[in-house]
């Protein structure tokens, strides 16, 4: 088995309607793979940076009659969800029939593009739906020689007290116990499975006083493919996640359950930030003694996925605009670190028993 590094892209959205109306300025800039940030206060700052895939989808673009983004003209230059898809979406699902496990992170500041990426509105339909069209197509493909069975996790405790527990095993890993399991038969049964959690992730964060930006949104599709010529059985997990927004948390201090769940979500980035950082480390041969998995729910649910038995992508996005700067500036840090990360990804087969 080979080592393979986390791939890294990112992504910069068109400026929302706040931005427009400050008048503000993109400070952003895309040649091929590099993207630069210019420091609005220093015309002579300017950073750059290269990651695997960089998409332009700030400008350039119009809407067709059912409200779809596309390019302005054919071939032109904004990155539409389409070629988002085509280039990390399909890698993802290949990996995944192949058995391997694959996993799929945006990572970014509140209101950049994480879930318009990941899950997307409207018609402009996101990763995770395009792949489940895909996923399902290429079961109704392979239907005479694969049995496929996918199920997706829902959550049914999410507004118990205190929720559900994280558990290990040698074997398995990290995993959250009493996760209902679903099995899906299309596409739009898992669609409609994702709105569901996503209503339960608003209605769960309302419960609880604070904003569903301020949470985690793991997808976890579970597939097993019965080869029953060779009496091969591969089963591969494919991780999609929705994280939190980046941003530091301004401390308003005045509701107090808001900072302790501000803290709890600061503490998981941070600890994926300290772990993406020891990994790093690692790859560059320095000593690391340990590895913070441990130190958070977040990673220890991800914790094949970074540095372990997964091929994993992470998609990056960024507001155009001035007055994000240092956030913008912050998730490029972010996202140049987690390029290093080298997991060990192995097919997940076995006889079929
Ligand atoms: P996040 O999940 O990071 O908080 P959203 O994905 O909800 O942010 O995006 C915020 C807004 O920006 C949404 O209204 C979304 O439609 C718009 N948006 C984000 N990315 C793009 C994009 N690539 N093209 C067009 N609109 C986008
Ligand atoms: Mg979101």
């Amino acid at each position: 088995h080979s080592k393979d590094c986390v791939k890294v892209a990112v992504r910069v959205r068109p400026f929302n309607k706040r931005e427009r109306d400050a008048g503000s300025r993109c400070i952003i800039s895309l040649v091929s793979t590099s993207i630069s940030i210019q420091d609005p206060r220093d015309c002579h700052n300017r950073r750059s940076f290269c990651f695997d895939y960089a998409y332009w989808s700030h400008s350039g673009f119009t809407r067709d009659q059912t409200g779809l983004f596309v390019p302005e003209e054919p071939g032109g230059r904004y990155a539409d969800q389409h070629s988002v898809f085509q280039d990390l979406g399909v890698g993802i699902l290949e990996n995944a029939l192949q058995g391997y496990n694959a996993t799929l992170l945006a990572y970014g500041q509140t209101g950049s593009g994480k879930s318009y990426s990941m899950v997307g509105y409207g018609p402009n339909k996101g990763l995770v739906p395009k792949l489940c069209d895909r996923l399902f197509e290429a079961i109704r493909e392979n239907q005479e020689n694969r049995q496929c069975q996918v199920v997706d996790l829902l959550s049914r405790g999410s507004r118990s007290a205190g929720g559900l527990r994280v558990r290990e095993e040698l074997q398995r890993g990290f995993y959250v116990e009493g996760l209902r399991k679903i099995p899906c038969e299309n596409a739009l049964q898992v669609e409609q499975l994702m709105e569901q959690g996503t209503r339960t992730r608003t209605t769960a964060a309302t419960h609880m006083n604070a904003n569903s930006s301020r949470s985690h949104m793991l997808i976890i599709l579970q597939l097993k493919q019965i080869f029953s010529k060779e009496s091969i059985t591969k089963q591969s997990n494919i991780n999609l996640v929705d994280l939190a927004g980046s941003e530091r948390q301004r401390s308003s201090g005045s509701e107090a359950d808001r900072l302790k769940e501000g803290t709890a979500i600061n503490l998981s980035l941070t600890t994926l930030g300290n772990v993406i950082s020891a990994l790093a480390d690692v790859a560059v041969g320095k000593k690391v003694v340990h590895i913070p998995y441990r130190d958070s729910v977040l990673t220890k649910l991800l914790q094949s996925a970074l540095g372990g038995n997964s091929r994993t992508v992470m998609i990056a996005t960024l507001s155009p605009a001035d007055i994000c700067y240092e956030e913008s500036l912050s998730t490029l840090r972010y996202a140049e670190r987690a390029k290093r990360i080298q997991n060990r990804a192995v097919v997940n087969e076995s006889p079929t028993e």
